[in-house]
């Protein structure tokens, strides 16, 4: 089955005219998304905490940001722009107190909603448009004239006006021009996950802590572990993003090619392919967002030991060492 995609004329901004849109959070997405929908012609607010240099950059774009509770009483389309993980009590707080039917309920990441954290009142339909991309590209691209495309899911029993409205946002915030997936808030909470467990967060780090770690107890250099383990995972993704698996294999060569082939499926094994489908089931059966949910409850005690334990990995003291000399990487500290 094919996804459904929407391109600029299925969008239609008339929706939105008179319709004022609260982005709550000033961060990553709520910074691209607010200042796209205004640039776009829409009637935007900001509701976002004080003291903090997201509320001042807001201010420096011309926006008078307020109290996240005012916010969602004057307007009309609410998108929560916040940390997935205090979403829940800031909704039951300062949020679903102050909505009205008839408003809509917009988030970029399906997560809460999902897992019953931000459960909204009756006469409120609930709407997802998620950027497939981080907001400084949501932002740029826009800018430039382009969009990043965009994932659209309507909540249970929401009206296809709200559709129109969903397409209208994607529209104001360039998505129309990048192309509009229809997806459900299941699928789109799910896959999320999937993906950043499996592969794109939890996979990778610990495929590259493995490799790294095997060369460096053989007794080789740990410079050099860095570079083959970790450095040069840049050239093969830009690959992949540029050309898929058959660009990359076209590039390198054949002896790494012939190595992959081979080598590949003895490292991702049919026990790997049965772990994934464990959490793949953790993530539908909502074990997974119990877990974090508990976590966040409790101070985040394992998360923050985590963190600063991998902080402090061999792989990080030396790759801090060899970034500094390489002048050409934007390199960064945390
Ligand atoms: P950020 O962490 O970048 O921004 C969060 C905003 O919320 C900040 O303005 C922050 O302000 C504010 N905030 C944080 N904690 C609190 C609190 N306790 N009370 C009030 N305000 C608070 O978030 P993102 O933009 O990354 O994520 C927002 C949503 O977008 C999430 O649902 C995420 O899953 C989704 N998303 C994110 C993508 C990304 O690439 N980042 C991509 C697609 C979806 P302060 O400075 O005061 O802390
Ligand atoms: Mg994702």
């Amino acid at each position: 089955m094919t996804a459904k995609i929407y391109y600029d004329n299925d969008a239609d901004l008339s929706h939105l005219k008179g319709k004022t849109v609260a982005i709550l959070g000033y961060g990553s997405q709520g910074h691209a998304q607010a200042q796209n929908l205004r640039d776009s012609g829409c009637q935007v607010i900001i509701g976002q905490r004080e003291g903090s240099p997201n509320y001042d950059l807001a201010v420096s774009h011309k926006f008078q940001p307020m109290p996240v509770a005012d916010a969602v009483k004057a307007s009309d389309v609410v998108n929560i722009l916040l940390p997935d993980e205090v979403q829940g009590d800031i909704f039951r707080e300062h949020i679903r107190p102050n909505l009205k039917p008839g408003n809509v309920l917009m988030c970029s990441h399906g997560f809460n909603i999902h897992f019953g954290q931000v459960e909204p009142p009756k006469g409120v339909d609930v709407l997802l448009v998620a950027p497939k991309g981080p907001g400084h590209l949501v932002r740029s691209e826009y800018v430039k004239g382009g969009g990043v495309p965009c994932l659209i899911a309507l909540g249970e029993g929401a009206s296809d006006k709200t559709r129109q409205i969903g397409l209208a946002y994607a529209k104001g915030i360039g998505g129309t021009r990048g192309g509009v997936i229809e997806t459900t808030i299941a699928e789109e909470t799910e896959t999320d996950l999937f993906g950043e467990q499996v592969v794109l967060c939890g996979g990778v780090s610990e495929l590259v802590k493995a490799a790294f770690e095997t060369l460096v107890d053989a007794g080789y250099q740990p410079e050099m572990a860095y570079f083959e383990c970790m450095h040069e995972l840049k050239l093969i993704v830009d690959l992949f993003y540029q050309g898929g698996l058959s660009y990359m294999r076209y590039s390198v060569s054949n002896t790494a090619e012939y190595g992959d082939y081979t080598r590949g499926p003895r490292i991702i094994t049919d026990e790997t392919r049965k772990v994934m489908k464990q959490i793949l089931t953790e993530i539908q059966n909502g074990q997974f967002a119990r877990e974090w949910i508990l976590e966040n409850r409790a101070g985040a005690p394992a998360f923050k030991a985590t963190r600063r334990r991998d902080r402090n990995l061999e792989i990080e003291h030396v790759g801090r060492r060899l970034r500094k000399l390489m002048s050409w990487i934007d390199s960064k500290e945390v």
